[in-house]
């Protein structure tokens, strides 16, 4: 056990970001709402809402929202206080906002230490990127649907599900109600779009599973660039990282060149207005999904991706995606398990799509303090058109 388990603490320690640009799966699914998601908010200053939240600096806000005591939340889309902006802007620009810095080094003496558990040695570092990562990720509790999937370490908590994803959109989602009830529709837009993140992030199999596929656990034994023991931590997290990334930044580069299967998927199911769910439990339901699909996501990986073909301890996946690595696979994008690959994801995205409307949907206060201002310039007709 203790090899093991040693193995598994390094394992996750350079996650990805989860479907690389979360503003194109936000926009995507917000096109199904039509026009009600493209109004005009007002934009009003950091400052001014956590006044009018009781809060007398920027530091007791973040610490009573458990973020990073030095995070700024910085206005990317040259806000200005007074003016309007549109909400399908800022609910796709701000889903992507987790990802800056607010979940990393939380665990540090000065920040939040006796938030650490154990089992998040198994989701990322304690320090740096991947140290968001317990925050970012859920992995369900053991289930015989996905006897092999759900297996996990610590062995101790098989049966118990770890990582805060759940509960850190229901922050957001509560923490948006709370700054519409001060007045403040475009914080709680802001913050819808942050509560969206964790929906988004828990979709993609790599986020749901500890090991999507236990061959990344073998491969240093049997293959020609495997070391054996040698570094073997080193070279499951390689492994793992390099098909985690490729999964997510090749649906992510499709998207931004504009191939639609995806936001049709996104956008193919028009949830009913009156659907309601809580944030905590559509993460719950959105992992328990990508988990069951987290084998077939592994072994689409495999065949879809160019073979690692250095050593797996010196391998280093983001060097390896360069130019030809994408030159490589852009050229197989047509091929039957390439249209697998993008089925699978077009089977989760449909799901999300539904909820992220949902999500909206049920902030409908929000749409009522927003529809008497007059139209802005958004990203709109670019992403829905
Ligand atoms: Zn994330």
């Amino acid at each position: 056990m203790g090899q093991l388990a040693i193995t598994f603490i390094l394992l996750f320690s350079s996650m990805g970001h989860a479907w690389s640009n979360h503003y194109l799966v936000t926009q995507g699914a917000l096109c199904a709402l039509g026009e009600s998601a493209n109004v005009a908010i007002p934009v009003t200053s950091f400052s001014a809402l956590i006044k009018d939240l009781g809060k007398s600096t920027p530091v007791e806000f973040n610490k009573d929202l458990k973020i990073h005591t030095r995070y700024t939340f910085e206005f990317k889309l040259n806000e200005r206080e007074g003016q309007a902006v549109s909400a399908f802007d800022v609910l796709g620009i701000y889903s992507d906002e987790p990802d800056w810095g607010m979940d990393q080094d939380i665990y540090e003496t000065d920040q939040y230490p006796e938030l650490w558990k154990d089992e998040y040695g198994f989701m990322g570092g304690r320090r740096g990127f991947s140290s968001q990562g317990p925050r970012h990720m859920y992995y369900p509790e053991w289930s015989v649907s996905a006897p092999v999937a759900s297996l996990k370490l610590p062995a101790n908590k098989i049966f118990q599900p770890s990582g805060a994803a759940p509960e850190r959109a229901q922050v957001f989602y509560e923490l948006s109600q709370a700054a519409l009830a001060a007045g403040h529709p475009y914080w709680a837009v802001r913050f819808l779009a942050n509560a969206l993140h964790y929906v988004e992030d828990v979709t993609q199999p790599y986020h749901a599973v500890q090991t999507p596929s236990k061959s990344y656990v073998v491969m240093p034994f049997y293959k020609a660039e495997g070391r054996g023991f040698k570094n073997y931590v080193i070279q499951v997290q390689n492994i793992v990282s390099y098909y985690h990334f490729a999964f997510e930044d090749f649906i992510g580069r499709l998207m931004k060149d504009g191939r639609k299967d995806f936001y049709l998927a996104l956008s193919s199911i028009r949830a009913e207005s009156s659907q309601t769910e809580r944030l905590d439990l559509m993460v719950i339901r959105h992992a328990k999904l990508a988990m069951k699909r987290g084998a077939e996501a592994a072994s689409l990986s495999f065949v879809n991706f160019p073979k690692i073909k250095d050593p797996y301890d010196t391998f280093d996946p983001k060097v390896f995606m360069d130019a030809t690595w994408w030159e490589r696979v852009l050229s197989q994008a047509n091929s039957s398990t390439m249209n697998q690959y993008y089925a699978l994801v077009s089977d989760l995205f449909k799901t999300l799509g539904a909820s992220i409307q949902i999500s909206v949907n049920q902030s409908a206060g929000l749409h009522s303090a927003v529809r008497t201002f007059a139209p802005v310039p958004s990203m709109y007709q670019k992403i829905c058109q």
